[in-house]
């Protein structure tokens, strides 16, 4: 399967792992607008979001949710959602620790200013978020 994300689920492709379920997985976006973006995955594979069956639409929520309220540890002002899978086309919603309203824009992405964490840093936000 050439899909990344497919290979994350499968664990050929190494990801900082926040969350696992039967349905779901929640890991670290490696280039995150801010420390602490965590992208939700279903483990089904569904490239465009609104065609996801229900059940697994709302088991996906879920954990969205759950990431939402783990993010809170983080102390961030708001914690904003996107869904827009420009670049993977495995459905994901990204869940993001905002700091200022405008950061849920592609602001940073158009600006080529993403974060570029090291894998220490990853690692202590990983941390911070599975404790
Ligand atoms: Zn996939």
């Amino acid at each position: 399967m050439s899909c990344i994300f497919c290979n994350i689920i499968s664990g050929s492709i190494p990801a900082y792992k926040v969350y696992e379920d039967t349905d779901t997985l929640a890991f670290l976006d490696i280039h995150p607008i801010n420390p602490g973006h965590v992208l939700v995955i279903p483990k089904v594979h569904v490239p465009e979001f609104q065609d996801l069956d229900d059940e697994i639409y709302t088991k996906t929520m879920n954990t969205v949710k759950k990431m939402a309220q783990n993010l809170t540890k983080l102390e961030p002002k708001r914690i904003g959602l996107k869904v827009e899978g420009w670049d993977v086309s495995h459905a994901h919603i990204h869940v993001v620790p905002l700091l200022d309203p405008h950061d849920i824009t592609s602001k940073r992405a158009v600006e080529g200013t993403l974060l570029n964490p090291t894998k220490e840093e990853l690692e202590a936000i990983l941390l911070k978020l599975t404790t």
